[in-house]
């Protein structure tokens, strides 16, 4: 996947200062452990000496007398090392990549880490409204959802106990390749279990790219009209670990945004990644606004959940 130049240069200064941190640490860390104990000062002295006798010995050829010297500092060496470790201090700096020692770099070339840092700051990017901590399984209320069947002869309680166990699912299962398609009126929760999963999904390292179909695909379209720009937007939605398109339908449908939904439906779906897509149209409306090549794909590959009750968000504003 392209990444633009711009944010690779900030993932490798992230990664730098990550190096320097724990260099720092260490280095203080240190420093306190010699405060403490002037043992550790009397045995650098003890191996600089020895350090210097060696450099005379090996000229005289003396071998036993050698041996003897090294045993000597590695000895010392190692009492050095148990005396930090027995105040937590570990012999190196900790760094968080170990390919690299948050250099950024192995044998001349850019480390995994520093493409790591990159997607989730390009990821970010296009998610920078994505309202996580207040949208979580725990704080999912079922209790605002009705015990009492619908016309439908529906009870939506049950029917969101089961969507809200389904989406608990979808996100310890993770990935699975698995797409969902919620639909339902505004304020029925759509958004509040999509976030869920993102989530626990993010929290355990995968990308994950949430934003209004009007945002992501405006930016999309923008950046396909743009013959100076590259593809990172467009790549990354059809790229990342789980897209969650909001909203579908919302936007404002031109024929370049109904051919970018295809696009990007088709290629996660090929390439085995999931999606969960928010609407409150019907399948025959999405089949009528984006053609029946979307809405195929969708009927084929998608679980549909649909959302019922009462406008959780008016109900909370009344108790207020
Ligand atoms: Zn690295």
């Amino acid at each position: 996947m392209s990444l633009s130049k711009d944010v690779v240069l900030k993932a490798l200064d992230m990664v730098k200062s990550d190096h320097n941190m724990a260099e720092a640490k260490h280095a203080h860390d240190l420093e306190v452990a010699y405060k403490d104990n002037a043992e550790l000062e009397q045995i650098d002295n003890s191996i600089i000496k020895i350090g210097s006798q060696l450099a005379i010995i090996a000229l005289s050829g003396n071998t036993q007398k050698l041996e003897e010297l090294k045993k000597q500092s590695n000895e010392l060496t190692g009492i050095k090392k148990s005396i930090l470790k027995h105040s937590g201090i570990p012999a190196t700096p900790v760094y968080k990549c170990k390919k690299c020692n948050d250099t950024g770099y192995v044998d001349g070339k850019l480390c995994d880490c520093v493409q790591k840092v990159a997607k989730r700051l390009s990821y970010e990017q296009l998610c920078s409204q994505m309202p996580l901590k207040e949208s979580t399984f725990l704080n999912f209320d079922i209790l605002y959802y009705s015990n009492t069947a619908d016309i439908t002869g529906d009870v939506p309680k049950e029917v969101m106990l089961g969507t809200l166990n389904a989406c608990k699912d979808f996100a310890k299962s993770f990935p699975s390749g698995k797409n969902l398609l919620f639909m339902g009126a505004c304020g029925l929760g759509k958004t509040h279990l999509s976030l869920a999963i993102a989530n626990e999904v993010l929290n355990r390292g995968y990308g994950v790219i949430y934003g209004s179909a009007q945002n992501l695909l405006n930016d999309a379209c923008k950046e396909s009209f743009d013959y100076n720009s590259g593809t990172e937007i467009l790549d990354n939605l059809t790229s990342c670990d789980l897209l969650i398109l909001d909203d579908l339908g919302s936007e404002f449908s031109t024929q370049p945004t109904k051919a970018m939904v295809y696009n990007i439906i088709n290629t996660r779906l090929m390439n085995g990644l999931s999606t969960i897509i928010n609407t409150n149209l019907s399948l025959k409306e999405i089949e009528t606004i984006y053609s029946s090549r979307v809405s195929s794909r969708i009927m084929g590959n998608y679980t549909m959940r649909l959302f019922i009750g009462s406008d959780i968000r008016l109900i909370k504003a009344m108790q207020k």
